[in-house]
C-alpha cells in the first residue's frame, strides 16, 4: 500500500514538472512572435538543413564507453549551434520543438516524454539565443567566420547545456526520488566533455561552411570513418565484457544451489542482452511434472513460482518443445496461448533458449523485449553458449544435490544402525566410527578416528590373539572377508563380546585395501547362553540334592535287617517328605516358567486377605517371623495361590540368605489404592547395580553369602511376573551389609464398611499372562 501510494505521489509530481516545463516551452514559442526577426522567412535550404540537424540531434544517440560503464549522449548542442546560425530571430524556437517532437514521436516515445523534450528544447533555444546576444552583441549570427562569433556560439551552447541538464536532472530526481543536486552532479564531468565535443563539431561545421563549403562534402567521409573506428572499438569492448561475464558466470555457478544459480543466471542474462524481462524455467520429472519459474522485470526482484504440469501452464515451455537451438517469437506471429501471455507481460517479443543436458530438456531461458528487437547472429551464438553453460551447471548442481541426498540417506542408515560400523584405512587407522560403535565401546568418534583399530581398548579373538590393524590385515588377506567373535575391554561397560564381520574394500589407488567392519554386540546373548548352561547345571544339581538323601533313606528302609523303632520310622518318613516337597517346589517353579514362556499361564482374580496368606506361609517358616497386619485394609484383588507363591518365595529367600540368628519381619500396609507387602531381613544386602538384575531369570549374585546351593535364580523372576500379572509392582530396597527389604504392591479391593461390612466381589476373571 505504501509503495502504491508513493508511486502515485511520484507520478503526480512528475506530471506537475512536465506541466511546468511545457508551460515554459509554450511561453518560449509564443515569445517568438514578439521577435521582429520572425518576419524574415529564412531560405528554404536553411530551414531544411536546420530541421535535419534538429531531427537527428536529440534522437541519434552516441554510446560512449567510459571505463566499465557505457553512457549515451545526443548531439543536441551541435544541433543548437547549427540552428542559431541557420535560423534567424524566433524561427529556431518554433522549428526546434516541432522537429524534436517529431523525432521523438518517430522513435515511439511516450507522449509525456515528447512534450517534455520538445518544450525543454524550446526554452533551451530561447536561453541560448539570449546568451548569444549577450555574448556577441548581435541578435543573429552575422560573421560565421569570426572567432568572436564562435566563442559566442560556444557560450550559447553552454547555456543550453546547463538548462537541458537541469531539466533532465529535475525529471530524473522526481521520478527516482533523489536529491536534484546529486542527480545533476552525477556524470557532469563526462557531460561537459560531450558538450565541448558537440559544440566544437557545430562550430567546426559553421567555420568550414563559412570559409570552404566544399569541404563539407569531405567531412561526412571523415566522420564516417571515425564512427566506424569507434564502433569497432566498442564491439571489441563488448566482446571482452561478454566473455568475461560468461566466464564469471560459469565460475560462479560451480558452488551454487539451484535457487541462487537461477538468480545469477537471470541477472547475467539481463545485462548481457539488455532484456526487459528474463525468465528461467526449470522442470523436474520425466515427463515433466513440475516446474520452478524464476522471473524478473527490469528494476524488480526475482520472483519464484511453482508450476504444475508445465506443458499446460507455461506456453513458452510448450513452444520450445521442438527446438534445441535458441529461437525468437514475435507477438504478431506467436501461437495463441503464448501471444496472450506476451500481451499480459506487455512484451512485443521474446527469445527462448532451450536448456538441454545429456539429451534431456531441463528447462528454458527466455528474455522478453518491450520494443522491437532482433537477435543478431552473434547474439544467438552468445545465447547458445550461455544456455549451454547454464544447462551444464544446472545439471551438475542437480547431480550434486542428488548425490548429497543419497549420502545423507546412507549416513542416516549408518548413524541409526544398532550395529557398530566402522571403516579402517589402508594404514590400519579408523576412518569412520558410527554412534553405535561409540555406544558399544564407550569411545566417542573424535577419539577413535585417526587412531589405530581398537587402540586403547584391549581386544582379543577367541584364540586369545590381540585384535588390531595387523590382525585385521592378516585375516583379510586372500579371503576378502571373514567373521570372528572377539572380546573387548570397554571403558564404560566392562567386557563386551562382539561378533565382528569385516570386508575388504579396494581403495582408489593401488596402495592396498581398506576395510569395513561391522560389530554386533552379542554380550547379552552370550551371557544368556552362559546363564542357560549354568541353569542346566544348577537345575540338575538341585534335582539331585533332594534325590540323593531320598534314595539313601529308601535303600536303608529296604535293608532286610532294618527294624526301626516307630519314632525312628516317623523321622525317616518326615525327612523323606521334606526332600520330596523340595523336589516338588523346584519342579513347580520350572513348570511355571515353561508355562509363562508358552503364554499358557492364567490367574484368578478374587478378593483375598493378604494377612491370611502371609499367616499360611509363616506357619511353614523355618524360623519365627514377625508379622505386622493390615487387617481389613489389607484386602487385595489377586489370585490366592499365586500370592502365596510370591510371599513364600520372598520369605524363603530372606531365610535362605540371612544368618541363622537374623531377624525377619513381614508387614502388610494399605497405601492409597494399593496394599504393600514388605519382607525385611538382616542378610548381606544387595548392591545397587544388582537390585534390578536380581529379578532377571537365572540371575544370581556372585557373593558367597547370597549364592546358596539350593537356588536356580528363578524365584524372583517368577515373583515379578506374577505380581505384574495381578496388576502390581515388585522391587527391592537394600544397602550392602544392611539387609534387604523386598516389597510388592497389589491393587486394593474396594471396601464398603458401613452398610453391613459387605465386600463386593469383583467379577471372577481369568487373566492370561503374556509370554516374555
Ligand atoms: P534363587 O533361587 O537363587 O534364590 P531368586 O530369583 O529367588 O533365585 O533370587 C535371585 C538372587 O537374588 C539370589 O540368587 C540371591 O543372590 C539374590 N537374593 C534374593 N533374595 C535375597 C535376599 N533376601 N538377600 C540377599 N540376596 C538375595
Amino acid at each position: 500500500v505504501v509503495a502504491v501510494a508513493n508511486r502515485a505521489r511520484t507520478e503526480r509530481r512528475l506530471l506537475v514538472l512536465v506541466a511546468v516545463v511545457v508551460a515554459l516551452g509554450g511561453l518560449s514559442v509564443l515569445s517568438a512572435g514578439l521577435d521582429h526577426g520572425i518576419r524574415h522567412v529564412p531560405a528554404l535550404w536553411r530551414l531544411a538543413v536546420a530541421a535535419v540537424a534538429l531531427l537527428c540531434g536529440d534522437v541519434a544517440v552516441l554510446h560512449v564507453r567510459f571505463g566499465d560503464d557505457q553512457y549515451s549522449f545526443t548531439w543536441s548542442e551541435t544541433a543548437v549551434v547549427l540552428g542559431l546560425v541557420l535560423l534567424s530571430g524566433g524561427w529556431l524556437r518554433v522549428v526546434a520543438p516541432v522537429c524534436v517532437a517529431l523525432a521523438h514521436l518517430l522513435a515511439r516515445r511516450p507522449w509525456t516524454k515528447v512534450a517534455f523534450n520538445a518544450a525543454s528544447f524550446a526554452t533551451g533555444c530561447l536561453l541560448a539565443r539570449i546568451a548569444f546576444q549577450l555574448a556577441s552583441g548581435h541578435a543573429t549570427v552575422q560573421r560565421p567566420d569570426q572567432v568572436g562569433t564562435w566563442a559566442a556560439l560556444a557560450v550559447a551552447a553552454f547555456v543550453f547545456f546547463l538548462w537541458n541538464g537541469l531539466s533532465v536532472a529535475a525529471a530524473v530526481s522526481t521520478a527516482q526520488d533523489l536529491p536534484l543536486g546529486t542527480v545533476y552532479r552525477a556524470g557532469l564531468g563526462l557531460s561537459l566533455l560531450v558538450w565541448a565535443g558537440n559544440t566544437a563539431t557545430g562550430v567546426l561545421l559553421v567555420a568550414i561552411a563559412a570559409s570552404r563549403p566544399q569541404m563539407l562534402v569531405v567531412l561526412p567521409v571523415l566522420v564516417g570513418l571515425l564512427y566506424l573506428a569507434y564502433r569497432s572499438y566498442l564491439r571489441a569492448m563488448q566482446e571482452r565484457d561478454l566473455w568475461e561475464v560468461l566466464e564469471q558466470s560459469s565460475r560462479a555457478f560451480i558452488d551454487l544451489g539451484q535457487a541462487e544459480m537461477a538468480r545469477t543466471v537471470i541477472a547475467r542474462t539481463g545485462s548481457l542482452f539488455r532484456a526487459d524481462f528474463v525468465e528461467l524455467v526449470l522442470v523436474e520429472g520425466e515427463p515433466p511434472a513440475r516446474a520452478t519459474v524464476y522471473r524478473r522485470f527490469p528494476g524488480g526482484d526475482v520472483m519464484e513460482m511453482e508450476a504444475a504440469a508445465p506443458d499446460l501452464t507455461l506456453p513458452a515451455w510448450s513452444a520450445a518443445r521442438n527446438h534445441v537451438e535458441p529461437f525468437e517469437v514475435r507477438r504478431t506471429t506467436a501461437p495463441e496461448r503464448l501471444r496472450r501471455e506476451l500481451v499480459r507481460l506487455e512484451l512485443v517479443g521474446c527469445a527462448v533458449a532451450p536448456l538441454v543436458a545429456q539429451g534431456r530438456r531441463i528447462g528454458i531461458l527466455r528474455m522478453g523485449f518491450r520494443g522491437r528487437h532482433r537477435l543478431s547472429a552473434r547474439d544467438r551464438g552468445v545465447l547458445t553458449t550461455f544456455a549451454n553453460h547454464v544447462s551444464t551447471s544446472l545439471h551438475n548442481a542437480r547431480l550434486f544435490s542428488a548425490m548429497n541426498e543419497e549420502r545423507a540417506k546412507l549416513r542416516g542408515v549408518v548413524d541409526h544402525s544398532s550395529d557398530g560400523i566402522m571403516s579402517v584405512g589402508v594404514d590400519g587407522s579408523v576412518t569412520s566410527w558410527n554412534p553405535a560403535m561409540a555406544r558399544i565401546t564407550g569411545v566417542p568418534a573424535p577419539q577413535a578416528m585417526g587412531a589405530a583399530l581398537f587402540a586403547g581398548l584391549p581386544a582379543r579373538d577367541q584364540d586369545g590373539a590381540p585384535v588390531g590393524p595387523r590382525w585385521l590385515q592378516q585375516r583379510l588377506a586372500g579371503v576378502g572377508q571373514f567373521e570372528a567373535l572377539i572380546s573387548v575391554e570397554t571403558t564404560g561397560s566392562g567386557r563386551r563380546w562382539l561378533q565382528l564381520s569385516a570386508a575388504a574394500v579396494p581403495s582408489a589407488g593401488d596402495d592396498g585395501e581398506s576395510a569395513v567392519v561391522v560389530c554386533r554386540d552379542v554380550t547379552a546373548l552370550r551371557e544368556a547362553e552362559e546363564a542357560k548352561q549354568d541353569f542346566v547345571a544348577t537345575v540338575s544339581h538341585e534335582l539331585r540334592t533332594p534325590l540323593t538323601p531320598l534314595k539313601g533313606f529308601l535303600m536303608t528302609l529296604l535293608r532286610p535287617n532294618f527294624n526301626p523303632e516307630p519314632h525312628e520310622l516317623h523321622d525317616f518318613h518326615s525327612r523323606m517328605l521334606r526332600q520330596a516337597e523340595r523336589l516338588e517346589r523346584l519342579i513347580e517353579d520350572l513348570l511355571s516358567l515353561s508355562k509363562m514362556d508358552a503364554g499358557q499361564f492364567s490367574i484368578d482374580e478374587v478378593p483375598v486377605s493378604v494377612d491370611e496368606v502371609v499367616e499360611r506361609v509363616l506357619q511353614d517358616a523355618a524360623r519365627p517371623v514377625r508379622h505386622a497386619r493390615a487387617g481389613m485394609a489389607g484386602l487385595v484383588v489377586a489370585d490366592p495361590m499365586r500370592l502365596e507363591q510370591v510371599v513364600a518365595n520372598l520369605v524363603g529367600n530372606a531365610d535362605k540368605y540371612s544368618p541363622p540368628d537374623g531377624d525377619i519381619s513381614v508387614s502388610v500396609e494399605r497405601q492409597g489404592a494399593e496394599v504393600v507387602v514388605r519382607v525385611r531381613d538382616q542378610g548381606p544386602g544387595i548392591p545397587e547395580d544388582q537390585q534390578e538384575r536380581v529379578f532377571e531369570r537365572f540371575h544370581r549374585l556372585g557373593h558367597h553369602l547370597t549364592r546358596m546351593p539350593n537356588g536356580a535364580g528363578l524365584g524372583l523372576y517368577i515373583a515379578r511376573r506374577l505380581v505384574e500379572a495381578m496388576g502390581g509392582r515388585i522391587w527391592v530396597e537394600s544397602r550392602l551389609g544392611e539387609g534387604s527389604t523386598f516389597a510388592f504392591s497389589l491393587p486394593a479391593a474396594p471396601l464398603v464398611l458401613t452398610s453391613g461390612a459387605q465386600i463386593p466381589a469383583p467379577p471372577h476373571q481369568l487373566v492370561a499372562l503374556p509370554a516374555r
